[in-house]
């Protein structure tokens, strides 16, 4: 379908989607599980070890998910809960301590180990809390021992990266000089390095990443620490971090041209940072940006847009579509609607699009085929389907292991939605 062409708003409206009727959804739910976080946290904190406490199916999902690293040691595994431990016949908080000293024995390279909850784990009631405050008295100071849920009992695939930062605020964090500024979300190193150093052209300092890339050097969080979020499904890490005394800027996200200058505009502010010299750290990458974004218009605008609810990352992708590509919104699906964090984006939504949360996945589809979109977001589970009745799919999930967020990524990011549709054009002239 090719709708007119309307020029993307250069400004948020006044109020965008902010106060719109959502439809809510609560049916049945076609998502991974927060097991699949450990994917990009464990490439992003280098010395730190993920163990699943799971069953085979989870050992499989992060297995295949993952990938093997051939060239160096593994940085995840999973101690499978076996017939023994769920007939009680073995005591598994021993089972678990064997396991763990074993590997910590083996791996002196490790510096954190988190201790990653499942649907078994869970349904067994395996205390991993206790096991991880018990492992943590034996092996401090060489090894914290951490613990969260990466079950996929009513929660989707990103929520496993809060439950771990959430998990990381509430017990790792050093108790020195608080940071000033931490931005909050696994960026690749590639991004934070970007951000780095448009930070320091800033004249901000004392600006921290949380995760850091080493178990020893994430940031220490206080009353006066102040924090950005890069990604918009961080709430529990969010709750954390406010129970600290540290305070959120809100901000758009970091996508697209536009939305990387008004989320470093919201930092500059706080920090009473000059126009002048915030014009100055961020003019080139924002020329830069919108030049990247200039060469997918031809593909991208009119084209109208389908999404389901999978990674949370739904609403700023949305925005950044229709507002830098003029892309047309049919749908915006997310799991869940955090109105606060998400304000921003809202503002900047054009009045009257389709907004729904949760997830109800065939009235869902029935939505989708009605409206006939150009472009599906979805999960890996639907894209296949829906490929072979004709639609063109984007995976929500190749948006979170990708790097997309700021300015030198921006045109990579156009470029992952016109693919598809370059791909389907070249198709449909054979
Ligand atoms: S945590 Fe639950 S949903 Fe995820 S792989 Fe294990 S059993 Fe499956």
């Amino acid at each position: 379908m090719n709708l007119p062409f309307r020029v993307p708003a250069s400004e948020p409206s006044a109020k965008g989607c902010v106060d719109q009727p959502v439809i809510r959804e609560r049916g049945q739910r076609e998502v991974f599980c927060g097991l699949t976080g450990i994917v990009w946290l464990h490439r992003k904190i280098q010395n730190a070890f993920f163990l699943v406490v799971g069953s085979r199916t989870c050992a499989h999902l992060i297995q295949s998910a993952a990938g093997v690293m051939i060239f160096a040691e593994p940085r995840f595994a999973t101690a499978i809960i076996d017939e023994r431990d769920l007939a009680g016949l073995a005591d598994i908080d021993d089972e678990l301590d064997r396991v763990v000293n074993r590997l910590l024995d083996r791996r002196p390279d490790i510096e954190m180990l988190f201790l990653v909850g499942s649907c078994p784990s869970e349904v067994i009631k395996l205390d991993l809390k206790r096991a991880a405050q018990r492992l943590s008295k034996i092996h401090l100071p060489r090894v914290r021992v951490l613990n969260y849920s990466g079950s996929g009992i009513e929660t989707t695939f990103t929520q496993g990266e809060d439950a771990c930062l959430a998990a990381l605020v509430a017990d790792a964090l050093p108790e020195t000089k608080p940071t000033s500024l931490v931005v909050v979300g696994a960026l690749s190193d590639v991004v934070e390095d970007q951000f780095n150093r448009i930070f320091a052209q800033m004249g901000l300092e004392n600006v921290g990443f949380l995760p850091a890339r080493h178990a020893g050097s994430m940031p220490a969080i206080g009353p006066e620490t102040r924090y950005l979020l890069a990604q918009p499904f961080l709430n529990d890490t969010a709750r954390a971090l406010d129970e600290l005394g540290a305070q959120h800027i809100p901000a758009p996200f970091p996508l697209g041209a536009n939305g990387t200058t008004a989320w470093l505009k919201a930092a500059a502010d706080y920090f009473g940072v000059s126009d002048e010299r915030f014009t100055l750290a961020t003019e080139a990458g924002h020329k830069r940006a919108e030049k990247a974004l200039a060469a997918h218009r031809e593909t991208l605008t009119g084209k109208s847009i389908f999404f389901f609810p999978d990674s949370q990352l739904e609403l700023p992708l949305a925005r950044f579509l229709h507002e830098e590509l003029g892309m047309q919104l049919v749908e915006v699906g997310t799991p869940y609607l955090h109105r606060q964090h998400l304000r921003q984006e809202l503002e900047r939504l054009p009045a009257g699009t389709v907004l729904s949360e949760g997830q109800d996945v065939d009235r869902q589809l029935d939505r989708c085929r009605e409206s006939k979109p150009d472009l599906v977001v979805c999960g890996l589970g639907l894209a296949n389907p829906l490929e072979a009745e004709g639609f063109s799919t984007k995976w929500s999930i190749e948006l979170v292991f990708t790097p997309i967020q700021g300015y030198d990524q921006a045109g990579d990011l156009a470029g992952l939605f016109a693919r598809p549709l370059n791909r389907q054009a070249r198709l449909g002239g054979l």
